[in-house]
């Protein structure tokens, strides 16, 4: 027997709604109330920006935290820290946010496009080792969902060519590859507090390392140039504004009390709902990788194969989800595949790469063409959330036969 689906004129599978996001509580109206009456704003004169950074840097175990406006920017302030620019190539993941390849345009700097592993989602090291040149200043892993990317690897190709590591973990908030944290294991790694992140404070970033040169040189950048403390406008190296306010920061160390235990449901969740989908055909989780000891899940992400699904496209499927009460989203593009990539509307950034010519990124257009995600408070529920996943997807099959 088959229910008929919402988009035919049923009812929604989902009844129960989903927690909300983004969570907040006492705490974060108590430290943004204190911000307010304190007076101290900005960074400069206040606390809580100080406070967040020596935490956030404690949790990923590295030396220092540097906040900044967004992870964007943070990506375009560590590429300014390493002194990547006109003329250098920078190794990115094709199957990723925009972010991680267009903040390397904006500093002028070429992305060189690679592969990613099928199972993983997370940059191929093999893919990698064989787009470096002599231009190549550095590469960027994306740990892809949460799921850490194989940082033995990667990093042992990097200092055998001399190349520098930027980790985007705009997924990895707490994450961990054979234990040790993600954010810890190359020269810089990035971090983003935007709205739909694991934890958030509406628009935010951050960068940590443990390089005392890195950081120090970040923190002049991020203030134009000026030194702690500054009184006198000394302006010792180039920057730009990339300074955190303290409201945005109030709101962080609040939602940094529940990070980890978010953390512990969701890893318990997931696998639950890898479960629930084994046997259902035409559904493939991202897989897992050994070394991955702790996946955050940011996203909840699976081959969908519309085969099985009596030829319903991926769109529809999604459609379909949605007006079910699964919230759900269909993958990023291949980065070379967006407009301003294809018509090369790199203002005059940069000139004279043909994104045609690229490497083989068959597993990152499968991928793109193939691949659904279900945001991460889907997974911050209870298990009867999880039912109801499966739920709607059997539904919708079902319907379809
Ligand atoms: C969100 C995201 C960014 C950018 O962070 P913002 O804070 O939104 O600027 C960078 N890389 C990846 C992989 C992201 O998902």
């Amino acid at each position: 027997m088959s229910e008929t689906l919402v988009i035919n004129g049923g009812s929604p599978y989902k009844t129960k709604p989903f927690p909300q996001w983004p969570i907040s509580g006492e705490r974060e109206l108590e430290l943004i109330t204190e911000v307010v009456k304190s007076g101290n704003w900005w960074r400069m004169t206040g606390t809580m920006v100080d406070e967040f950074e020596e935490k956030f840097a404690k949790m990923h175990d590295t030396e220092y935290c540097l906040a900044v406006t967004n992870g964007t920017h943070a990506i375009e302030l560590s590429l300014s820290v390493l002194d990547i620019g006109r003329g250098d190539e920078v190794i990115v993941p094709a199957l990723t946010f925009i972010s991680t390849g267009s903040a390397v345009i904006y500093c002028n700097a070429t992305p060189v496009l690679v592969d990613v592993d099928p199972e993983t989602f997370c940059m191929s090291p093999e893919a990698f080792e064989k787009a470096i040149t002599p231009r190549t200043k550095a590469v960027i892993p994306v740990h892809m969902a949460g799921h850490a990317c194989d940082m033995d690897r990667i990093c042992e190709i990097a200092r055998k060519h001399n190349i520098k590591v930027i980790e985007d973990a705009a997924h990895g908030h707490g994450g961990e590859w054979k234990n040790k944290r993600i954010g810890s294991m190359g020269d810089i790694a990035i971090f983003s507090f935007q709205n739909g992140k694991l934890m958030t404070c509406g628009e935010g970033g951050c960068i940590v390392t443990n390089s005392k040169e890195f950081y120090d040189t970040a923190y002049l950048m991020h203030g134009v140039g000026r030194p702690k403390n500054d009184r006198t406008y000394q302006h010792l190296v180039m920057g730009s504004n990339y300074r955190m306010s303290e409201f945005h920061a109030a709101i962080l160390l609040a939602q940094l009390e529940r990070i980890e235990h978010l953390n512990e449901v969701r890893e318990k969740h997931a696998l639950f709902l890898d479960n629930l989908l084994e046997d259902v055909e035409g559904i493939t989780p991202q897989g897992r990788k050994e070394g991955s000891t702790l996946n955050p899940h940011y996203m909840y992400m699976f081959y969908y194969d519309s085969l099985y699904f009596n030829g319903m496209s991926r769109q529809q499927f999604v459609d379909a989800l949605i007006a079910e009460g699964i919230p759900s989203f269909i993958s990023f593009p291949v980065l070379s595949d967006t407009k301003f990539f294809k018509e090369q509307k790199f203002g005059r950034r940069i000139e004279g790469y043909d994104y045609s010519q690229e490497a083989d990124l068959s597993n990152a257009r499968k991928i793109a063409s193939d691949v659904i995600w279900l945001p991460h408070y889907t997974l911050e529920g209870d298990t009867e959330d999880l039912k109801d996943i499966a739920g709607a997807i059997n539904k919708i099959k079902n319907a379809g036969r």
